[in-house]
């Protein structure tokens, strides 16, 4: 495509080292700051850049864009303008932050308004999530599942390896990264147990994701295509499924998660563009048996991230518990869209569609406590000397993912979730 992925490029902003946000990534997001409204947002290194700030003052002035579209507690306006909008604005916050350009570095008394630390500004969630999915799209994930809870020798169900298997989830309950969330009352039932209970979950979980953000809305009764379904994709980020799998496991049966998975789920404050990955495509698992011709997808779709969980104890150490990798997802983020669309549904820009728990095959690689411990029976021993089966109060949970090739690191910072005690 283009030299937005060059690697020499460099920005008169410093970038420290292993930064996930060197000037090649250029991600949207929503800030407030002291004293201002919320508006859109983008971050080189440590520094953040007020993009309504930018517009005021003229310096997009040929993209013929009105700059209130920038002063919005959420990007869905700005995204609504299209692809060769975002493009545009992307290539001019390159063409202005590059090394070799002095036209905004030498107007020095500008950059009190546009150039924040990122320490000094508050994260939004990026968008108004109308619609949220969440797709079961890693093969590890859901046979290790089924093989828990059904059957080791049937563990995959008979149509996962033909539909892109998801739920229409709860958008209410999405929240950026940073926000604490208490630790959900429900009903459970232990195995054996004549009754069920009702009392705070003991089986709080993350489930490790990633969701994209869609960038263009289709009309009910209209279907995306696979090879046309990444035009309606604005960008990623790394999502926290939170889960309470006692409740869950109680309630699932016939229709599926319920109260188990709506009580939070977060999602990483920067949406990084799928141009900004174009640089880490990769061709995704074999899929075999051949899936139905509307499923079946060319080239390389897959995007090679790498994805680490921590659990931090209360004023404890961050302790690694899963390092897995998003190009293990059995079924492509572009097939999940088709698919969703193939009988008409209609989506909608700012829609939330996530992954699934991305767990890979190798040790260490799972992506959620109940594969992690294997219901219970392998505990992690935290370097306090503590045991994890499942998440305690207080716990936090830290995701990061970042991709890597060719002395390029384009990453998506990190989302952290605090899990509260109960609420009395
Ligand atoms: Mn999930």
């Amino acid at each position: 495509m283009n030299d937005i992925n060059n690697p020499s490029l460099s920005s008169w902003i410093s970038v420290p080292e292993s930064s996930d946000f060197p000037i090649q990534n250029i991600p949207f997001g929503i800030i407030r700051y002291e004293g201002v409204s919320p508006r859109a947002a983008s971050r080189i290194g440590d520094k953040v850049i007020d993009l309504y700030s930018l517009a005021t003052l003229g310096y997009f002035h040929d993209l013929h864009i009105v700059p209130e579209v920038f002063l919005k507690p959420s990007l869905n306006d700005f995204i609504s303008l299209g692809r060769p909008t975002w493009r545009a604005v992307r290539s001019r916050l390159m063409e202005l932050f590059e090394s070799g350009n002095t036209f905004l570095r030498e107007r020095v008394k500008d950059h009190s308004v546009i150039i924040h630390a990122i320490h000094e500004v508050e994260m939004l969630l990026p968008v108004e999530v109308g619609d949220y999915t969440d797709f079961y799209s890693s093969i590890e994930h859901a046979t290790n599942v089924g093989i828990m809870f059904r059957d080791p020798e049937n563990a995959l169900l008979p149509n996962w390896r033909h539909i892109p298997v998801g739920y229409h989830g709860r958008s209410s309950s999405i929240v950026v990264s940073g926000t604490p969330i208490h630790r959900p009352k429900g009903q459970t039932k232990s195995d054996g147990a004549e009754h069920p209970e009702f009392g705070p979950s003991n089986q709080v979980d993350f489930e490790l994701e990633m969701a994209f953000i869609a960038g263009k809305k289709s009309s009910l009764g209209d279907s995306i295509p696979v090879k046309e379904a990444e035009e309606y994709i604005f960008g990623m980020v790394l999502f926290n499924d939170l889960s309470a799998r006692d409740i869950q496991k109680w309630e699932y049966v016939p229709l599926g998660p319920f109260l188990g998975k709506n009580f939070g789920s977060v999602a990483s404050p920067w949406i990084v563009t799928l141009d900004a990955l174009e640089t880490f495509r990769v061709e995704g698992p074999k899929q075999e048996p051949d899936v139905l011709p509307y499923l079946q997808s060319e080239g390389s779709r897959n995007f090679d991230i790498q994805l680490d969980v921590l659990i931090q104890p209360d004023g404890g150490t961050a302790h690694r518990v899963c390092h897995s990798n998003f190009k293990f997802m059995y079924w492509n983020m572009s097939q999940q869209l088709a698919h969703h669309t193939v009988n008409g549904c209609n989506i909608n820009v700012g829609d939330m569609y996530a992954s699934g728990t991305i767990s890979g095959h190798v040790p260490g690689s799972f992506g959620s406590m109940l594969e992690i411990a294997w219901k219970g029976t392998r505990p992690v021993q935290m370097p306090d000397g503590s045991e994890r089966k499942f998440i305690h109060d207080n716990d936090t949970i830290i995701m990061r993912g970042y991709a890597v090739r060719n002395g390029l690191r384009i990453g998506f910072g990190e989302v952290t979730t605090r899990i509260l005690p109960a609420k009395k």
